[in-house]
C-alpha cells in the first residue's frame, strides 16, 4: 500500500508556484506523511493523522491548503478561510513562517522579476496570533481578513470575544499537536472555539500520539460535521521510540514531604524536576524550604508577575534553574520539550489532571519519570487514578522515610465501601 504512494512533489497535483517554493526550501521528495495526507486533504476529506514533529507534518497540511486556496477568493473583513490551532507560541510562529515561505510565489509583486512560466494567482495572506503580546497589532491585521490564521487557543478565544474575527467563511480547521493541547489543558478552549465554527468545514487533526482524549476530540469534530468518518493516517518517526514514562509512588506522611523531596533531589542527583503542588502559598513555602537545604528552586504561580514568570520559565527551559515548584493551574501553560521528571508533591484530585501532568515528561521518545507522593488522605484519589490508568502504580520505599500513617495497598478498580454496599 505504501509503495503505491507517489514519490515526487510533482505527482501530488500542486501548482507550479507551490512547487517552486518547495524547491526553494530544498525539499526534494515528499515525506511519508506528506505522501499520505496531501492527496486525501486535496480530495476534501477530514483526516486524523498520527505524526510527530520532524516528520514534515506541517507542510503536509499547509501545501494542500495553499493548493485549495490558490484559486483565489476575495475575503471579507475580519474573516478567515483556514484556522490552524496549535498549543504554543513557538509553534504558531514556526507554522506561519512555513506558510509564508510556501506561498511566497503566490504573492503579488513578484510578477515583474520572477520566472514568466509561473502564473501568479491571487495573494494569500497569513498571520500568527498568540498570547503574551499586545492584542492591538493582531486586531489590526485581522481587519482586512486573513486567509490562513495560526493561533494559540487562549488568544484566539480572546480575539473572538472582542469580535476581532468571525468564522462564517471558514473552510478548513487544523488542530495541530492535539495531544500536547490535551496535556497543556487547552482542550476546553479548543472546544469553545470549535462550537463557533461553521459545521460545513474540513477538519484536519494532527497528534504525535493517539489516546482517548484525542479520539474524543476528533469525534466531536465529526459530530459537528455530521459527515462520514475521517481518514486515519499514521506515520512513524524514523528514529524515535514511543514515549516512555516510568511512574512510581512513595507513601509519605504529610509533614515529611518537603524533607523527602530534598532527600530525593540530593540522593538521586536529579538533573531537573517540575514539582506540582496544590496551593500558591504552599509553592512559595516549599521553594524557600528547598533553598534552606541548599537547593535552588523557584515558585511558579498566579501571584507572580508575568515578567517574573517568563524569566523563571526561560531559566527552567535553559537548565539554569533545575527545580520549579508550580501550582497545577499556573503550570498549564508551561511547555518544556525535554522534561526528565515531574513530581506530584500533592496528588491531583482528578485522574485527568494526573494524566496531563505526567504527559509533560517522556516526550518524543525520551524516557521520563513521574513520581507521586501519596499520604494516607490521598488513598481514594490514588485508586481513581489507577482505575483510570488501568494499572497499579509501582510503590517505592525510601528507607530513611518510614511512614507512620500507612496508605493501604491499592487494588485496581477499588470501589469505596459505602458505594459497594448500596443495594441495586
Ligand atoms: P515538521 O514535522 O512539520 O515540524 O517539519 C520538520 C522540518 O522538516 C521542517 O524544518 C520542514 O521545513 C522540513 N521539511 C518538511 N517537509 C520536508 C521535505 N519533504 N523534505 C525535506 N524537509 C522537509
Amino acid at each position: 500500500m505504501t509503495n503505491s504512494a507517489p514519490a515526487s512533489f510533482s505527482s501530488l497535483q500542486l501548482c507550479d508556484p507551490i512547487l517552486k517554493a518547495i524547491t526553494a526550501l530544498g525539499y526534494k521528495t515528499p515525506t511519508p506523511i506528506q505522501q499520505k495526507a496531501i492527496p486525501v486533504i486535496l480530495s476534501g476529506k477530514d483526516i486524523i493523522a498520527t505524526a510527530q514533529t520532524g516528520t514534515g507534518k506541517t507542510a503536509s497540511f499547509v501545501l494542500p491548503i495553499l493548493e485549495m486556496f490558490n484559486q483565489g477568493r476575495k475575503l471579507r473583513g475580519k474573516r478567515i478561510r483556514a484556522l490552524i490551532i496549535t498549543p504554543t507560541r513557538e509553534l504558531a510562529v514556526q507554522i506561519e513562517t512555513q506558510v509564508a515561505a510556501l506561498c511566497q510565489y503566490l504573492q503579488p509583486g513578484l510578477d515583474n522579476n520572477s520566472d514568466s512560466s509561473i502564473k501568479l494567482t491571487s495573494p494569500l495572506t497569513s498571520l500568527a496570533v498568540y498570547g503574551g503580546v499586545d492584542t492591538q497589532a493582531q486586531k489590526e491585521r485581522l481587519i482586512e481578513g486573513v486567509d490562513i490564521l495560526v493561533a494559540t487557543p487562549g488568544r484566539l478565544l480572546d480575539l473572538t470575544h472582542q469580535r476581532a474575527l468571525h468564522f462564517d467563511e471558514l473552510e478548513v480547521l487544523v488542530i495541530d499537536e492535539a495531544d500536547r493541547m490535551v496535556d497543556m489543558g487547552f482542550i476546553d478552549d479548543v472546544d469553545k472555539i470549535v462550537e463557533r465554527l461553521p459545521k460545513n468545514r474540513q477538519n484536519l487533526l494532527f497528534s504525535a500520539t493517539m489516546n482517548d482524549y484525542v479520539y474524543s476530540l476528533a469525534n466531536r469534530f465529526s459530530d459537528a460535521k455530521g459527515a462520514e468518518d475521517a481518514t486515519e493516517i499514521t506515520v512513524k518517526a524514523n528514529t524515535k521510540q514511543a514515549p516512555s514514562i516510568k511512574q512510581w509512588l512513595i507513601t509519605v506522611d504529610k509533614d515529611t514531604k518537603s524533607a523527602l523531596l530534598s532527600h530525593l533531589i540530593k540522593a538521586q542527583n536529579w538533573d531537573q524536576a517540575l514539582i506540582f503542588i496544590e496551593k500558591k502559598h504552599g509553592a512559595a513555602k516549599l521553594a524557600s524550604q528547598l533553598e534552606k537545604r541548599g537547593i535552588k528552586a523557584e515558585a511558579f504561580h498566579g501571584d507572580r508577575s508575568q515578567a517574573m514568570r517568563e524569566k523563571i520559565l526561560a531559566d527552567f527551559k535553559s537548565g539554569e534553574l533545575k527545580y520549579l515548584v508550580a501550582t497545577g493551574v499556573a503550570a498549564r501553560g508551561i511547555d518544556i520539550g525535554q522534561l526528565s521528571r515531574v513530581v506530584n508533591y500533592d496528588l491531583p484530585f482528578k485522574p485527568e489532571e494526573y494524566i496531563h501532568r505526567i504527559g509533560r515528561t517522556g516526550r518524543a521518545g525520551n524516557t521520563g519519570e513521574a513520581i507521586s507522593f501519596v499520604a494516607m488522605g490521598d488513598f481514594k484519589n490514588l485508586c481513581a487514578i489507577e482505575s483510570r490508568l488501568n494499572h497499579i502504580i509501582e510503590r517505592k520505599e525510601i528507607a530513611e522515610f518510614p511512614v507512620r500513617k500507612t496508605v493501604p495497598i491499592s487494588i485496581l478498580n477499588y470501589v469505596p465501601k459505602n458505594k459497594a454496599k448500596r443495594p441495586n
